[in-house]
């Protein structure tokens, strides 16, 4: 069976699941204020029906699983689909993208089921700035998650900051500051134009150049060796000398790293979607719920891939956006 190549030879082996798009926090960004209109039961896919896709793009060199929503621990049972997962002959990177507010409640039995690794968003170290980006969250709880998972000895805990000009940038150097005892990997990822297009400014978009700059200020950086990024992926990882943690940069914006994707999306609702930033959407529910082949789902895999830009810019110096919220992609 062949395995998931694009068009520009790009081997696919990194697959991101949304389980749901619901979610318990409306983070400004991600969320509108009015929330999105939310997929009925029967439009999401089951977990069977993501175990079977699952199962086939493993088949096919998916080796690295990615669980996110929405809020993915808000979908009931989801620590049956980390189990099953886990189990999977090929799968050797399982990890679950997290607000971490019903972690405390989860972190021992995701261990058990097989999760290894986590990333948990927390855009402000300052709880009143926390419960105003996240509309009502209790930075509290997301602490006491961090603290569950680590009992459980999931490793590496990374932290996604989202850096917004004119919010949490006066933090940077507090976020960076936190690795120097903790062994956390913070990471500061550019605000991206995804979502309600009034939300998103290019001037809110601090760049990691800017943001590397103000954080060796106070410390310089040094970056860390080929091969030792600890699952970074597309971030760029640095770390102060002697800390226990790391630091990375993720420019979506500033400086891409669509050469090298190796990424695929699966939304909630069934659809592949090859790149953040493109529109298009591979609907494989009609297929699932008709009793097709996987042979014929397959198929279909690989006209997705057909669709997958050979990049998002910024094209003419114009940066695509896509005005599905992130909430509904699976960040
Ligand atoms: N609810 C989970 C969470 O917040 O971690 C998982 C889903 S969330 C959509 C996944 C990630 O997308 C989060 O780290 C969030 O900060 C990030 N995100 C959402 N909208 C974004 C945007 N416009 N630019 C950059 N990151 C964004
Ligand atoms: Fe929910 Fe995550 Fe979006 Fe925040 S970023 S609204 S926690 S899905």
């Amino acid at each position: 069976m062949n395995g998931l190549i694009d068009t520009y030879k790009r081997r696919i082996n990194y697959l991101r699941i949304s389980v749901t798009d619901r979610c318990n926090l409306r983070c400004q960004y991600c969320m509108p204020k009015e929330g999105v209109s939310q997929f009925g039961h029967s439009e999401i896919l089951s977990y069977e029906e993501i175990l079977r896709l699952a199962a086939l793009a493993v088949k096919r060199g998916i080796n690295k699983i990615r669980i996110t929503g929405g809020e993915p621990l808000v979908r009931k049972g989801v620590v049956h689909l980390v189990e099953k997962l886990s189990g999977l002959p090929g799968v050797n990177d399982l990890s679950m993208t997290t607000n971490a507010i019903l972690l405390r409640e989860f972190a021992r039995d995701l261990r058990r089921a097989g999760l290894k690794r986590l990333n948990i968003s927390m855009d402000s170290l300052d709880p009143g700035k926390y419960r105003e980006i996240t509309r009502g969250g209790d930075l509290n709880l997301v602490w006491e998650g961090i603290e569950a998972a680590r009992r459980e000895g999931i490793h590496p805990i990374k932290i996604n900051v989202v850096a917004i000009a004119g919010f949490n940038d006066g933090e940077i150097e507090d976020f960076a500051r936190l690795t120097l005892k903790e062994a956390f990997q913070v990471r500061f990822i550019e605000f991206m134009p995804i979502g309600s297009l009034s939300e998103w400014k290019p001037e809110h978009c601090i760049p990691c150049a800017q943001i590397r700059e103000r954080i060796e200020r106070f410390s310089p950086l040094v970056p860390m060796a080929e091969g030792d990024n600890g699952h970074g992926g597309p971030a760029r990882l640095f770390r102060f000398p002697g800390a226990a943690g790391q630091i990375g940069f993720i420019s979506p914006v500033s400086d891409h790293f669509c050469g090298s994707c190796n990424r695929l999306r699966l939304t909630a609702d069934g659809k592949l979607k090859t790149c953040l930033f493109s529109e298009e959407l591979t609907d494989l529910k009609p297929l699932l719920r008709s009793g097709a082949s996987d042979d014929e789902l397959d198929k279909k895999m690989d006209e997705a891939l057909l669709t997958k830009p050979l990049h998002h810019g910024p094209i003419g110096g114009v940066m695509k956006r896509c005005h599905l919220p992130m909430v509904k992609i699976g960040g």
